[in-house]
C-alpha cells in the first residue's frame, strides 16, 4: 500500500504567495525575491508531506498564478496579441506569463488578460486556454523539469503532475470557427511525449495526469480521444507508471472507459461518490491499481478513520494491497493551510476540523492503522480520532432540535406567496406607486477606504460601537440624500457596515464559525476566506432591520431591504457533511424568512434576497441538475413567501448564464429580478423575451465591472431595445451589479445618465403608444 497527493496548497500557510506576487507586481521586490519565495513554499509543501510519511509527493503542483496557465506557457499555447512580450528579450518567461494572467498596460502596450472561469464546481478560477484552427505547440518552459530537479535534490521522491492531455483540451476554448478542440489532440501528443522523455531521463518513476473530465458527462468523440492518447503515451513510455485522477465526481457511466485507458493507477473520489467503489473494484483489470481518495480535499472535517478503513479494506480484500494507493479525494488546493494557526476558534469545534496539513497525517494514519500490527501511536490517533466523530455527531453546538422540527414541518404552503404574481402585481402598485421604467440600483454603494478603516478600527477596538455607528449613519445618509437628489425611484441605504454579503450574515446566525487564518486561493493572488457551517442554522435576532429601517426613515421614498439569500450563503461557505446540503439550505432559508418577515413588519415594502450564486450550485453532471434546482429554488421560495402579496421580493443574479436554468429563475417567483448582462445584452433579453418570463425584470444596462461611464443615450437604445422583447410595464431600470468596488465620481456620472436615461425612454415610450392609440 503506499500513500500519495494529488496536489497541496501553495498560497503558503501566511499567504506568502499573494504577498510575494503583488511585492513583485508593483515593482516591490525584484524576480529573483519571487523565485525564491516559490521555492520557500515549495520546500515548506514537500516536507510537510515527507514528515508525514508520505510515500509519493506532488511536484509541479505549485503556481504562481494558476496551473492551466503553467500548462499553456509550457506547451506554448500562448496567444498571438503577447508576441511583443514574448520576443523582448528583456523580459522574463514571468512577465510573459503575467501578462497573460492579469494583461499588460505599459510602455504603450495594451494587451487584454486571457479569460478566466471556475474550475468545475469549486471557487477556484483558472486562465482558459485558448486554441486554433492549425495550433502549432512546442515545449516553451522548464518549469516542470525544474521543480522536479529541486524535489529530487531536496530528497523527495516526488511525483511529477500534469494535466491530462484532454482534460487540458476540453477546459479550452475555440477562438476561431471551423474546427473542434478535440482535434488539437495529434498536435499536443508529441509535446507531450517530449515532456515525459525528459521526466524520465531525469529519473521519474510516477507521473500523475489530472483527468477529472472523465467523471463529467463525455461526447463520444472525447471518449475516442481518450482511448487514442492514453494508448499512445504507454506505448511510448511502457516503464512509466501513470496515475490517472478523477475527481469532484463519480465515474458512473464513464467506469469502462476509465479502466480500459492504458495507465497503472486510477483514481477515484470515495468523497463526492462512496458508492463507486464497489463497481470499481468489480471491473477493474489486473493490470490497474486503484488510488481511494478518502480524506475530502474539498472541506474542512476530519476524516472519519473508521469509514476510511472499511474502504481500504475492501478494496484491499479484493484486490491486494499491493494495488491500493490512500489519498484525498482531490488536490488539497481547495483547503486552507493549517489549523494550527487557528488559535482562538472554539476548541469543541476545532477537534472536528482538519485543514490541508492535518489531512496529509490523516492519509498517512489511515495507511498505518490499515497495517496488520499498527503502532501504538496510531491506535491512540484512531481511539482520538474515533471520540472527535462521537463528539460531532451528538454535540449541543450542533444539534438544535428546533431548528430540525422547523425544517421537517415544512409545508408546500410555506414556499408559496398568498396569490400569484398577477394580484401581487396590482396589490404592490396600489401601495408603490411607481413610474414606467422605475430605476434602482443593486445595494451596494462605494465602499470607500474611510469606511473600511472605520471597520477595521471598529475591530480593533480603536472605534466605539457608537463612533463606528455614527459615521456609517451619516455615509448611509448621505448617499439616501444623495438618490433622492439625482431622482431614483427605490433607494437603497448602501450596505457601509457590511464586509461581505455572506460574512456579514454568517456572524450573525448561529451554526457559523469564521477563522482568521482558512484562506484558500480563489484566483491569482486573490484567496477567500470561506465561513464554516457546523450546526443548525438560526437567526437569534433580527440582522439588518435596523439599517433598513434608520434609512427607511430618512426619506419619503422607497428603501429597498437588502438580504443575501440561502443558496449563495450556502455556496460560499465550508458546509457540514453530516446531513444533505439540502437541509443545511432549508435550515438558512428559515432564517432569511424571519429576516424578510421582520423587514416587512418594520414598514420596508421591497425587499431583495441576492442569489449570485444560484446557478454556480449546479451540480457537475446534468443528471443531478433538476434535484439540485428543485431544493434550490424551494429554499429561495421559502426564504420569499412569508410576506404579504403588497410587499415586493426582488432577487439578483449575476457572473453566468442563465438561459440554460431560465424556467427555475421563473419559478423562484420574485416579483422583481434584477440581472447581469452587460456581455450579452440581446442574447439574455431574447431568452427572457422568447421564454416570456412573466415577473418584472430589471437588464442591468451598464456594466459596473469597467470604471467607464455609460452615456445616456446608450442606455436609452439598450432600453427600447429591451422594451421590443419584454412588454414596458416589466421592465425596471438598474447598473448589472452591486457599486461596492466602484469610486463615487464614476458612479455618480452613471447613476445620473441612467436616469436620465429612464425618463427619456419612458417619455418616449409614451408618446409613441399615445400616437398609436391615436391612429386607432
Ligand atoms: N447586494 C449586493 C451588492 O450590491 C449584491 C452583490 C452581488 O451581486 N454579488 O453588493
Ligand atoms: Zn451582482
Amino acid at each position: 500500500m503506499q500513500t500519495h497527493l494529488l496536489g497541496y496548497p501553495r498560497i503558503g500557510s501566511n499567504r506568502e504567495l499573494k504577498k510575494a506576487c503583488e511585492q513583485y507586481w508593483t515593482g516591490k521586490i525584484v524576480l529573483d525575491e519571487l523565485l525564491k519565495t516559490g521555492k520557500e513554499i515549495c520546500k515548506q509543501n514537500w516536507n510537510i508531506q515527507k514528515e508525514a510519511g508520505i510515500d509519493l509527493i506532488p511536484c509541479n503542483d505549485f503556481s504562481f498564478y494558476d496551473q492551466v496557465l503553467d500548462l499553456s506557457l509550457t506547451l506554448g499555447a500562448i496567444p498571438k496579441r503577447y508576441n511583443p512580450i514574448a520576443e523582448d528579450t528583456t523580459k522574463s518567461e514571468l512577465d510573459l506569463y503575467f501578462a497573460m494572467a492579469r494583461g499588460y498596460q505599459k510602455e504603450g502596450l495594451d494587451i487584454t488578460a486571457m479569460e478566466m472561469t471556475k474550475w468545475f464546481d469549486t471557487n477556484y478560477h483558472y486562465i482558459v486556454p485558448e486554441f486554433y484552427k492549425n495550433q502549432v505547440f512546442k515545449l516553451n518552459s522548464s518549469k516542470i523539469f525544474n521543480e522536479f530537479e529541486e524535489a529530487k535534490n531536496s530528497g523527495i521522491n516526488a511525483k511529477p503532475v500534469i494535466i491530462g492531455l484532454v482534460t487540458y483540451l476540453l477546459l479550452g476554448k475555440e477562438k476561431e470557427e471551423g474546427f473542434d478542440k478535440l482535434d488539437l489532440a495529434n498536435a499536443l501528443l508529441p509535446v507531450y511525449f517530449e515532456i515525459l522523455e525528459k521526466l524520465q531521463e531525469q529519473g521519474a518513476e510516477y507521473i500523475q495526469f489530472d483527468e477529472p473530465f472523465l467523471a463529467l458527462d463525455l461526447s463520444e468523440k472525447a471518449k475516442e480521444t481518450y482511448q487514442f492518447v492514453y494508448k499512445q503515451i504507454k506505448e511510448k513510455f511502457p516503464k512509466l507508471k501513470f496515475i490517472l485522477t478523477t475527481y469532484f465526481e463519480g465515474l458512473k457511466d464513464n467506469l469502462a472507459l476509465a479502466t480500459q485507458l492504458s495507465v497503472d493507477v486510477l483514481h477515484v473520489d470515495l468523497v463526492r461518490n462512496p458508492e463507486q467503489l464497489d463497481e470499481v473494484l468489480n471491473v477493474i483489470p489486473e493490470r490497474l491499481s486503484i488510488s481511494l481518495g478518502v480524506v475530502d480535499g474539498r472541506n474542512i472535517w476530519k476524516n472519519n478513520y473508521e469509514k476510511s478503513l472499511e474502504f481500504i479494506q475492501k478494496a484491499k480484500e479484493k484486490i491486494g494491497s499491493e494495488r491500493v494507493f490512500i489519498a484525498p479525494s482531490c488536490s488539497l488546493l481547495h483547503t486552507p493551510c493549517d489549523l494550527d494557526n487557528e488559535t482562538q476558534l472554539h476548541s469543541e469545534i476545532k477537534n472536528w476540523l482538519a485543514f490541508a496539513k492535518q489531512k496529509v497525517n490523516e492519509v498517512n494514519a489511515l495507511k498505518e492503522l490499515s497495517e496488520d500490527n499498527p503502532e501504538e501511536k496510531f491506535l491512540n490517533d484512531f481511539e482520538e480520532n474515533k471520540k472527535a466523530v462521537e463528539s460531532r455527531n451528538n454535540s449541543s453546538l450542533i444539534h438544535n432540535q428546533q431548528v430540525k422540527q422547523r425544517v421537517s414541518a415544512i409545508t408546500e404552503k410555506d414556499s408559496q406567496r398568498k396569490n400569484t404574481f398577477g394580484i401581487r402585481k396590482n396589490a404592490q402598485q396600489n401601495i408603490l406607486n411607481l413610474p414606467l421604467f422605475p430605476t434602482t440600483t443593486i445595494g451596494s454603494f462605494p465602499q470607500t477606504k474611510e469606511v473600511r478603516t472605520w471597520r477595521a478600527k471598529f475591530k480593533k477596538g480603536e472605534l466605539s460601537a457608537q463612533e463606528y455607528d455614527t459615521l456609517l449613519k451619516k455615509e448611509t445618509e448621505r448617499t439616501i440624500r444623495w438618490q433622492e437628489e439625482i431622482g431614483i425611484d427605490v433607494l437603497v441605504h448602501g450596505e457601509f457596515e457590511r464586509n461581505d454579503m455572506v460574512e456579514y450574515f454568517g456572524e450573525q446566525l448561529e451554526g457559523f464559525v469564521f477563522t482568521k487564518n482558512g484562506w484558500v486561493q480563489s484566483y491569482g493572488s486573490r484567496c477567500v476566506k470561506p465561513p464554516i457551517i457546523f450546526g443548525d442554522v438560526f437567526r437569534p435576532n433580527p440582522m439588518t432591520v435596523y439599517w433598513s429601517q434608520y434609512a427607511q426613515s430618512l426619506t419619503e421614498k422607497w428603501v429597498k431591504g437588502m438580504l443575501t439569500g440561502p443558496v449563495t450563503i450556502l455556496q460560499w461557505s465550508f458546509v457540514r457533511d453530516d446531513q444533505s446540503r439540502s437541509t443545511t439550505c432549508k435550515q438558512i432559508a428559515l432564517a432569511i424568512r424571519d429576516e424578510v418577515n421582520d423587514l416587512e413588519k418594520a414598514g420596508i415594502r421591497i425587499i431583495q434576497i441576492d442569489e449570485p450564486a444560484i446557478r454556480e450550485g449546479l451540480p457537475l453532471r446534468k443528471s443531478d441538475w433538476q434535484n439540485y434546482l428543485n431544493w434550490a429554488v424551494e429554499s429561495f421560495r421559502i426564504s420569499a413567501s412569508g410576506v404579504e402579496d403588497a410587499t415586493q421580493i426582488h432577487t439578483h443574479m449575476c457572473y453566468s448564464e442563465f438561459n440554460d436554468i431560465i424556467q427555475n429563475i421563473a419559478d423562484m417567483d420574485a416579483d422583481v429580478i434584477t440581472i447581469e448582462c452587460s456581455r450579452s445584452q440581446m442574447e439574455l433579453l431574447n431568452a427572457f423575451g422568447d421564454f416570456k418570463y412573466p415577473n418584472e425584470i430589471g437588464p442591468g444596462v451598464y456594466d459596473i465591472h469597467s470604471p467607464r461611464v455609460p452615456s445616456k443615450a446608450e442606455m436609452v437604445d439598450l432600453l427600447l431595445k429591451a422594451e421590443k422583447v419584454i412588454p414596458a410595464h416589466q421592465l425596471w431600470v438598474n447598473p448589472d451589479c452591486g457599486l461596492k468596488t466602484r469610486h463615487w465620481e464614476e458612479t455618480e456620472k452613471a447613476l445620473k445618465e441612467m436616469v436620465e436615461a429612464a425618463k427619456e425612454a419612458s417619455a418616449l415610450f409614451v408618446s409613441q403608444d399615445k400616437l398609436q392609440n391615436h391612429w386607432l
